[in-house]
């Protein structure tokens, strides 16, 4: 008996929605193909396909690195091994990003340690006045950030390689730096859960506290910003404190945290003073 994609889906041993995906990448259709076709039969060539794809899941592999891609913002964005997978959580940071620059035409952004770019690319998609750079120290990153960045044909950005601010020129201040930056504590369980595991290392460890790269992003900042400038970074659902610390400790003020989609301290703001 011809196996049928109602079948292949039922035998995957994985996730119903992990499995619809993968098949869906497998066969070149669209999931809403699966659900009109599911008695149809599969060759061999697609059940092989679709099997070293679930086979790579069943192991660990994140499905938006078997699928190379991952919507942000309702943007579809190419990702892979190199960046990490943009979160949900990250949108708040973005929408947060756009709310401070309402009243402000033409700014300019910093977005710290884009990986695939997507904070970067959100804001140059809603804000075509805006000019926005974007820094990694990771070469994959940035080719990567850029291919998405010509694919949605977004011209108001520009990618630097730094180490932070490092390469960054002094004297033309950002109206918004914004930063996902790594924050996960060095030996935290979550590293080795699931997905997590998977991603790049550079883009989750911070230290023993998960805050060296805030301590870097924030502690700098002023000398970025312009006058009233803003600064968002996002932190742990347990950083919060810490980081409002670092932000007061750097001369910031009218700081803040905001909680992400699951209530979680998550974004954490602060503006240079006027
Ligand atoms: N929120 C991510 C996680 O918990 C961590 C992202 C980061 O370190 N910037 O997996």
């Amino acid at each position: 008996m011809a196996v049928t994609v109602r079948d292949a889906l039922a035998r995957s041993g994985l996730a119903p929605l992990d499995a619809r995906v993968l098949l869906a990448q497998a066969l070149g259709f669209d999931r809403a193909w699966l659900v009109a076709h599911d008695a149809d039969p599969l060759s061999a060539h697609q059940q092989a396909a679709f099997e070293a794809l679930a086979a790579r899941r069943r192991a660990g592999e994140p499905v938006a690195y078997l699928t190379g891609s991952r919507e942000f913002w309702g943007l579809p964005l190419a990702v892979d091994a190199s960046v990490l997978i943009p979160r949900p959580e990250t949108e708040t940071l973005v929408e947060q990003a756009l709310n401070m620059m309402r009243q402000k035409p033409h700014p300019r952004v910093l977005d710290l340690g884009t990986g695939s770019g997507a904070i970067a690319l959100a804001i140059a998609h809603e804000r075509p006045d805006a000019s926005v750079e974007a820094v990694d120290v990771s070469p994959r990153a940035l080719a990567l950030a850029q291919r998405n960045a010509d694919r949605l044909k977004l011209a108001n950005l520009c990618f630097i390689q730094s180490d932070w601010y490092e390469a960054l020129p002094r004297g033309r201040p950002y109206d918004l730096i914004a930063s996902n930056p790594p924050y996960v504590p060095e030996g935290n369980p979550h590293l080795s859960e699931g997905d997590v595991r998977f991603e790049p290392s550079a883009a989750l460890r911070a230290g023993v506290d998960g805050l060296d790269a805030l301590r870097v992003v924030i502690g700098h900042a002023p000398r970025y910003l312009a006058a009233g400038g803003r600064l968002l970074v996002e932190h742990g659902y347990d950083q919060a404190r810490a980081v409002r610390a670092l932000m007061a400790d750097a001369k910031l003020e009218a700081i803040t945290t905001h909680c992400d989609l699951a209530g979680l301290d998550r974004i954490s703001l602060a503006n240079k003073s006027v």
